[in-house]
């Protein structure tokens, strides 16, 4: 189900729960200010999400609310696990869902990195 975009942050939510340890993941990175782990289901040959280590329930409150450097360095972790996971060549696609209708499923923010295959043209 969509989250609800207005909802204050959830702490019980999964993925505050694998920043805190209680729920393993597969991680792919991690530094001051993000960690990536392979998504549960992916979507690709390589399906990492990224997420920001603070409370932020999505994109939109995340560039909001966060402090400069918190989104220096998430922007920068985003392209670094990109680099480090040899996506840039050929290439690689990332996306954050916002909302309901950009379909979110879990309120902490997410930027989604599918690579290791040939992608189309985005269906609206
Ligand atoms: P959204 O639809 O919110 O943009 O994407 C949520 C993503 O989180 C989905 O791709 C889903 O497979 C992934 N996901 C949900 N629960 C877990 C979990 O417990 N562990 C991991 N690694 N990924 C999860």
């Amino acid at each position: 189900m969509p989250i609800d975009p207005r909802a204050p942050y959830d702490d019980g939510n999964v993925f505050a729960r694998i920043l805190r340890g209680e729920i393993p993941c597969r991680k792919v990175y991690e530094d001051d200010f993000a960690l990536a782990f392979h998504d549960i289901a992916p979507q690709a040959p390589v399906h990492v999400l990224v997420i920001p280590k603070g409370p932020y329930v999505s994109w939109d409150d995340f560039s909001a609310k966060a402090e400069a450097a918190e989104i220096a360095g998430f922007v920068r972790a985003v392209g670094t696990v990109a680099r480090e996971l040899g996506l840039v060549e050929p290439g690689y696609r990332m996306l954050a869902n916002v909302g309901q209708h950009g379909h979110q499923e879990v309120p902490h923010l997410h930027v989604h990195l599918f690579g290791g295959r040939q992608f189309y043209a985005m269906v609206p």
